[in-house]
Order: structure tokens, then C-alpha cells, then sequence
């Protein structure tokens, strides 16, 4: 049984992510960090069976792989806490700057460590086609550009995603990044486009989510594989096979 500890266990994400750890069978949600302890909310998830800590530390040293999914101004201190204690990290966590970018490669000799914005696998998949697309264009005429749309309550913008669908048309195309236009809204999951527009024809590349349980889900199978690997940096393309 792997035991799972988890950062951020009372946001949004976090309590999806324990749902699916309570639900077993190969993983066990073995610590959950609550800043401000509620054993009520713990409650959802085994009670007392769940050891509460407000110290990441703590979470770490009961736990065989941790997944952080925080704010950026805390993922720097798990990063350093991976490297110190070699447990494997699976960072969900999105908007990092270039401090905690270097200190992830850095701890990555230490410890296996996933720095994944958007923990959907078919979104894996859509960046790699966008990819594909961006290279087999790469001579034609058309504008490049990306949308991504999000609740009210996100704090970065543009999101993770839409930086790393950036990445990977510029890597397909070797050209510059095409510009990315973020809407913040409502109650909105999580739209991203990658717009292709021809003279008189457009193709979109358009990823919708509407249920975060499948952010969570891919999450949990993220951290089961980066278990079994040995200390580096992965990404969750890697994990499935379709390039870095
Ligand atoms: P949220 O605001 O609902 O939850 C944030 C959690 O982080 C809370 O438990 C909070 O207590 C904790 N937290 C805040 N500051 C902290 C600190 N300094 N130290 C330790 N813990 C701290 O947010 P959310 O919607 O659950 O999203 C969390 C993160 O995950 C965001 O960065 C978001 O962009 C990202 N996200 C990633 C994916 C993905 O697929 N990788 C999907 C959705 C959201």
C-alpha cells in the first residue's frame, strides 16, 4: 500500500485528491497537512486515521510520495523538504517562478519530483498535438495563439497550462510562443484552446474540463508512478509515454 501525504488538503483540489486516496485500494492517504487545524474536515476522511499536521515536515516523514497542491509561496518549501528527505513529489501546484523551476532541477538529484500545471491526461495529449500541429504549419501561413478560461477564485494568469501548450507550439515550430489571452470567471473549471487561424479557415485544439475529479484522479496515478522512479525531474507527458 502507498502511503500518500497531501499539501493543501482543505482547497479544492485537496479534498478531491483525498477522496480518491480514501478510496484505496493501492494508495492510503497517510498524512494531510491542515493549516488551520479543522479535525472536523479531516473527518471526511478516515477521522482520526488520518494524521493532521500542520508541519510539511511532518507530512514528508509519513509519507512514502507526497502531493503538493498549494499556493507557489509554499511549493519552494516542499521542493527543499523532497530533496532533504529523497521522497518522491508530485507538485500540481501551479504559477512558480524561476527560483522554485532551479531549485526543483536542482533537488531532482535527490529526489523524483513531477512539476505538473494540468494533471489531466487528455490534456497531456492535447499539448502534444498541439505540437504536432504547430510543426506541420510551421511554413503555411497562420497566427498561433491560445485562451484559457478560469473561475473567479484562480490566482495566476495565464494559467500553467496555457504557458506549457505555449511551450510545446514553440517547440513544434521553434518559432517564438504565441500570445495567450486569459478570462477569469464565475465557476469555470478550466477551458484552453490552441487556435490555428488560416486565411479563411481556422483549426482549435480546444480541451474543456468540468469536473476537477479528473485533475485529482490524474494526480493520484501521477504520484503512484513517480514512486517507482529513480531521483529527476518528470513530466506527466514523460509518465505517459508522449515526449517531455
Ligand atoms: P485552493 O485555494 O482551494 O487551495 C489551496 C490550498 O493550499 C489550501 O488547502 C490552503 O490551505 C493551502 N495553502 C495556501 N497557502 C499555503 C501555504 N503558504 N502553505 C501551505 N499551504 C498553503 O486552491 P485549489 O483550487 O485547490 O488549487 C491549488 C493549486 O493547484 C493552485 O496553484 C491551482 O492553480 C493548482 N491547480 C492545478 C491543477 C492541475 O491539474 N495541476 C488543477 C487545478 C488547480
Amino acid at each position: 500500500m502507498l502511503r500518500v501525504g497531501l499539501l493543501g488538503y482543505s482547497g479544492r483540489m485537496g479534498q478531491q485528491i483525498a477522496d480518491i486516496l480514501s478510496a484505496g485500494p493501492d494508495v492510503t492517504l497517510s498524512a494531510a497537512q491542515l493549516r488551520n487545524a479543522s479535525t472536523q474536515i479531516a473527518a471526511q476522511h478516515g477521522g482520526d486515521a488520518v494524521a493532521t499536521a500542520a508541519d510539511a515536515a511532518a507530512i514528508f516523514a509519513q509519507s512514502d510520495v507526497v502531493i503538493d497542491f498549494t499556493l507557489p509561496a509554499a511549493t519552494t518549501a516542499h521542493v527543499q523538504l523532497a530533496a532533504a528527505t529523497g521522497k518522491a513529489l508530485m507538485c500540481g501546484t501551479t504559477g512558480w517562478d524561476q527560483t522554485t523551476q532551479s531549485l526543483a532541477r536542482e533537488a531532482s538529484s535527490h529526489a523524483a519530483i513531477m512539476l505538473a500545471p494540468n494533471t489531466s491526461l487528455s490534456l497531456a495529449l492535447t499539448a502534444h498535438l498541439s505540437r504536432i500541429a504547430a510543426g506541420l504549419l510551421r511554413g503555411y501561413d497562420y497566427d498561433i495563439a491560445i485562451t484559457d478560461e478560469h473561475h473567479r477564485m484562480k490566482k495566476d494568469a495565464p494559467s500553467g497550462t496555457a504557458k506549457f501548450l505555449a511551450e510545446q507550439v514553440a517547440a513544434g515550430n521553434g518559432k517564438p510562443q504565441p500570445p495567450i489571452s486569459s478570462v477569469r470567471a464565475g465557476h469555470i473549471v478550466g477551458e484552453h484552446a490552441v487556435i490555428f487561424a488560416g486565411e479563411g479557415e481556422v483549426i482549435r485544439l480546444h480541451h474543456s474540463v468540468t469536473d476537477r475529479r479528473i485533475f485529482a484522479r490524474g494526480a493520484v496515478q501521477a504520484a503512484q508512478w513517480l514512486s517507482r522512479q529513480k531521483p529527476g525531474l518528470y513530466t506527466l507527458n514523460e509518465m505517459l509515454g508522449i515526449g517531455g
